[in-house]
């Protein structure tokens, strides 16, 4: 099947500028050669500690950033080589909701001018058939339509997510981008919400990419699981087998630390030692390395490739058969 969204070698590097003006001191590689792709109607879930990079990657397929290096393509089309009026109409086909939904959207707008914001600026339809359209909204998220007239702070966490929801699906989009969209809520209202994506995404045949910092959010609502650590994707697989034997020992320890895992008993809890290394300066050869209970010299030295079998890749120097013998011979 043709993928909705294809990156190859997608690479997002920021310069840090040092204390003298004009001078740079290094380098943040927040995505660091992501190949990657979403197909059509699947959930995508996208998963890493906070300052991984996952989010900078949510931007850069939507342009909202250009990337230092790399293509992505929509369709197969490469949207990097468009200019913004050929983008214009790709960016009804790609939305995002954000992650807090108190500072997402404007206090000082109704939420009627708020949903159907997008429709006005890609002029569709008249003022009545657009305010017809919002209230249509408003249902299909399970807000009341006629409240159309009163402004977010009226409404609780929860509500005013819905309307970052029935804003995204204004202009009928293709994928939506969900960056961490019930890690504001109360842990009561998560599930409601993720059901209600998962409604939605059936009855609009959507696809997600659902960016998420801790793997039990993403179980429920995802087809397939990414995991990215310090801009490099380090797991990529189907749920139930990422879910069943997780392979990477980062994708192990964000498991043993999840809730879900906690609550079942599955393990005691060890879950991740140490804290996230400084992006500006990753360990060497696998990142991973310095926080890894498996760590052998080669990890320190060279940077493991993503490796593919059975349908699911993984970067780390255990797995593959070929790697596993070196390991052998160095231990
Ligand atoms: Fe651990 Fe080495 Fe695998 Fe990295 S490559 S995850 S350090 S075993």
């Amino acid at each position: 099947m043709t993928p909705l969204i294809r990156l190859e070698k997608v690479k997002k590097y920021y310069p840090v500028t040092g204390a003298a003006i004009g001078t740079e001191s290094g380098t943040v590689k927040a995505v660091d050669g992501i190949d990657l792709q979403i197909i059509p109607g699947e959930t995508l879930g996208l998963v890493g500690e906070s300052g991984c990079g996952k989010s900078t990657l949510g931007r850069l397929i939507l342009r909202l950033e250009h990337p230092t290096q790399g293509a992505i393509l929509f369709k197969e089309k490469d949207i990097l080589k468009l200019s913004e009026r050929g983008m214009k109409p790709l960016r009804r086909e790609m939305q995002i909701i954000f992650q807090d939904p108190y500072s997402s959207l404007n206090p000082r707008q109704t939420i009627g001018r708020i949903i159907g914001e997008g429709l006005l600026i890609h002029k569709v339809g008249t003022k009545e058939e657009r305010t017809e359209r919002v209230r249509h909204l408003m249902e299909v998220v399970g807000l009341r339509p006629e409240h159309i007239n009163r402004y977010p702070h009226e409404f609780s966490g929860g509500q005013r997510q819905r309307i970052g929801f029935a804003r995204a699906l204004a202009l009928q989009p293709e994928l939506i981008i969900c960056d961490e969209p019930v890690s504001a809520l109360d842990v009561s209202i998560q599930a409601q919400v993720i059901n209600l994506l998962m409604d939605l995404q059936e009855e609009f045949g959507l696809t997600y990419l659902f960016v998420s910092h801790d793997l039990s959010v993403v179980r429920h609502i995802s087809d397939r699981v990414a995991v990215m650590y310090l801009g490099r994707l380090v797991e990529l697989a189907e749920k139930m087998a990422l879910y069943a034997e997780p392979k990477h020992p980062y994708t192990q320890a964000l498991l043993e630390a999840a809730p879900v895992a906690r609550a079942e008993g599955k393990k005691e809890r060890k879950g991740l030692t140490g804290d996230l290394p400084s992006p500006l300066n990753p360990p060497r050869g696998c990142h991973f390395h310095p926080r890894c209970p498996h760590v052998m010299d080669i990890c320190r030295k060279e940077i493991p490739s993503f490796m593919e079998r059975e349908g699911r890749r993984v970067r780390c120097f255990l797995y593959g058969e070929e790697i596993s013998e070196r390991d052998a011979s160095s231990e």
